[in-house]
């Protein structure tokens, strides 16, 4: 009980002493992007604004969103983001840069996604494409929309290194993008749009590393672990909650060390 009493204390005075930070994460309406925004609100770590992006946000399928951001707000703000429509990306991006001014955006997740379960021998170019857009075209738009403001957060900052409290982008991948891994993968989930969209998703990322390293933007690809939600399904491993407390940990311990790395959500290397 003491050690536990010590463990918050510790935490506690650690978060008064870290610099507030703003934190920006896609499809934050249902499955994991709302978890982590409920987690995120609730953590010890100084938040001074949450933008909760979904594409309805007066639909019912924002409702749980909603009511969650009345508890907290003034830190949790819900915008509009479609992230398969490139307007939608650059009003967004406007909008929060008209509120986080020049202390920047320090993290963002791309945690939007779409599944489609189709084998080679079915997938239509249509499919392809509309997962191409949500999974890999939507994170470039966003990358390159909000960049001016990830690299405020780094020059506000003014400390050396890399971390997520500073400036960093996490893409939410798959180990379905594992090429690794296929054989022991395929057969159960073929889901080939999806597992080529997160493989790009995943070469995307890197090349945002090597073209931004010089701006002290720290980019990671997480795997959330196979979770029951819509996606993942009833026959899922764990529960959002214990992945996103997980990918949590995980956000706030990566260092310039782990700048590129694919991790799951126990913070383990995955095969690329
Ligand atoms: P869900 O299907 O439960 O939720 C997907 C979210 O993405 C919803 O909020 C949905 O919003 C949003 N979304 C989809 N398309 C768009 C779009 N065009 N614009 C804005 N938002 C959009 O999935 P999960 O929560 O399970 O997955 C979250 C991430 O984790 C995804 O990237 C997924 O690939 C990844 N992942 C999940 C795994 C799992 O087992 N669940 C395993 C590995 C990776 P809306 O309500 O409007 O449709």
């Amino acid at each position: 009980m003491q050690a536990l009493r010590g463990r918050i204390v510790q935490a506690e005075s650690q978060a008064m002493a870290a610099p507030s930070v703003s934190v920006l994460i896609t499809g934050a309406n249902r499955g994991l992007g709302l978890e982590m925004v409920k987690q995120i609100v609730e953590a010890p770590r100084p938040l001074r604004t949450l933008f909760a992006c979904c594409r309805d946000p007066d639909g019912p399928r924002a409702e749980a969103l909603q009511t969650l951001a009345k508890k907290h707000p003034d830190i949790i703000s819900v915008v509009r983001l479609d992230v398969d429509d490139l307007c939608s990306i650059k009003q967004c991006a406007q909008h929060v840069g008209s509120l986080v001014g020049t202390g920047g955006l320090n993290l963002l997740i791309n945690n939007a996604g779409v599944l489609i379960r189709n084998t080679l021998q079915e997938t239509s170019p249509e499919e392809m494409q509309k997962t191409f857009n949500t999974n890999v075209i939507g994170p470039m738009s966003i990358l390159q929309e909000f960049l001016p403001h990830l690299r405020s957060a780094a020059k506000a900052c003014g400390t050396p290194g890399m971390s997520t409290s500073k400036a960093a982008v996490v893409n939410i991948s798959s180990t379905l993008a594992s090429m690794q891994r296929i054989q022991q993968t395929y057969e159960f989930t073929p889901a080939v749009s999806y597992r080529i969209s997160k493989a790009a998703l995943n070469m995307l990322t890197m090349c945002a590393v090597e073209e931004l390293r010089k701006d002290e933007i720290l980019f990671s690809l997480l795997h959330p672990g196979w979770v029951r939600t819509e996606m993942g399904g009833e026959d899922g491993d764990i529960e959002a909650q214990e992945s996103v407390l997980g990918m949590c940990d995980v956000m706030a311990s990566l260092t310039e060390k782990q700048n590129g790395a694919f991790l799951d959500y126990k913070g383990n290397p995955i095969p690329w």
